[in-house]
């Protein structure tokens, strides 16, 4: 039996031999420290598992849920944008539930594009907008996110004929890996550039609520004027709430591309179980403290490494938001050297940055996803382990 072409699509698994040097160490009894973990390890919102205790014992949750997501669920979400955005939706058809974004995204790529189509995409980025351009037959064109720029895409130097056959765009911000943040001006630029050539820009906005600075919060594309005529956004409600198992997320903005996802979905998937999406609206409603204390937690997790980083003389500016530090690796090494070597000297695992794609190479990626005193235990090695490569 020969299965379809689209699974070779997948790139080969890169970190095969990390997860042999990982298993040997375990083995030998090495107590290895992974911080590659992009999952919140905390459990979910209490009052949201006791909205889902609720809903779970109500009959009228246990049937298929409609297929753009309950009303409740849209209005809150729309609310919710009203509130921390000051973005106005209309949770009729310009807001849709997903089952997590990582759905979503992938489907989109589906609904909006064909064989021949380009699909811009973040690099270093999550590795779903890549592959989604892939299964739909669509070309992906890499934007590279560099230093210099401040991680943000040079849309000048999309060249015309790219450009011309671009029909989607992915933006990430905050971004994940490299913990950038933009602005409205940015999102303007990304706005004019999206209209002159006819593209549909997808932002995922999946960590717009982790921010350390409460003066500079992220925005949301969706506020800039004219934003809804070339503009969706994913927004997630996993790391907010600690709610990646409860799959719960929604696509907001443009009234035609929301039914395009819609009507792409609603033939293949029955959308997200109605009790979760009633806690979701929950969460959404009455969410706004617990984020503000996990705020607290990962800001204090951020200070800590990045002076861990300093100890190994690698010295970068906290970041603003995420729960992630892109740091580059010290003496030139390539990511995967610099992993395997703090790997084996500390027993601290980091993800590599060329992970992400070819230009995260030079650099790697912490989460601040483990328990405290985890993450003391691994700045407290860093520090013994006096590795600072010249
Ligand atoms: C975690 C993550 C997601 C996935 O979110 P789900 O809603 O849980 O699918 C999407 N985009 C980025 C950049 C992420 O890091």
């Amino acid at each position: 039996m020969k299965f379809s072409e689209r699974l070779n699509l997948i790139q080969p698994y890169l970190f095969a031999e990390l997860d042999r040097i990982k298993s040997e160490k375990e083995a030998q009894g090495a107590d290895i420290i992974s911080l590659g973990i992009g999952d919140p390890g905390f459990p979910t919102a209490p009052f949201v598992v006791e909205a889902m205790k609720k809903a779970v014992e109500k009959p009228e949750n246990h049937q298929y849920p409609p297929y753009e997501g309950t009303s409740e669920f849209r209005s809150a979400m729309a609310d919710f944008y009203k509130r921390r955005f000051g973005v106005t939706l209309n949770p009729k058809d310009e807001v849709l539930a997903l089952i997590g974004s990582k759905e979503g995204i992938a489907h989109i790529c589906m609904a909006v594009l064909d064989p021949g189509d380009v699909l811009l995409y973040p690099d270093p980025g999550y590795p779903v907008y890549k592959i989604g351009a892939a299964f739909s037959g669509a070309e992906g064109f890499p934007m590279p996110l560099l230093k210099e720029n401040k991680f943000l895409p040079d849309f000048t130097k999309v060249p015309e004929n790219v450009a011309r056959r671009a029909k989607m765009m992915f933006l990430n911000y905050p971004n994940n890996p490299t913990s950038a943040s933009a602005d409205l001006d940015f999102y303007r630029e990304a706005i004019r550039f999206a209209k002159k050539y006819e593209i549909l820009i997808a932002s995922d906005n999946a960590y717009s609520e982790i921010f350390f600075d409460e003066n500079n919060r992220p925005p949301s594309i969706l506020s800039v004027e004219g934003a809804k005529d070339v503009a969706v956004e994913f927004f997630s409600l996993s790391k907010p709430y600690n709610m990646t198992g409860w799959r719960i997320a929604s696509l907001l903005g443009d009234a035609k591309a929301v039914n395009a996802l819609g009507t792409f979905k609603k033939n293949i998937d029955s959308g997200t179980f109605t009790a979760v999406q009633e806690a979701g609206a929950v969460a959404l409603r009455e969410g706004d403290g617990f984020i503000a204390e996990m705020r607290k937690v990962y800001k204090k997790r951020r200070d800590k490494m990045c002076e861990g980083l300093k100890s190994m003389g690698i010295n970068i500016e906290p970041p603003s938001c995420t729960f992630y530090l892109w740091a580059p690796t010290p003496g030139g090494l390539s990511s995967m050297e610099f992993t395997k070597t703090l790997l084996d000297k500390t027993g601290v695992m980091v993800t590599p940055g060329s992970g992400f794609g070819q230009y995260g190479e030079g650099y790697f990626r912490i989460s601040l996803t483990l328990p405290d005193h985890r993450i003391d235990e691994a700045v407290e090695r860093m520090k013994k382990a006096s590795l600072v490569v010249k």
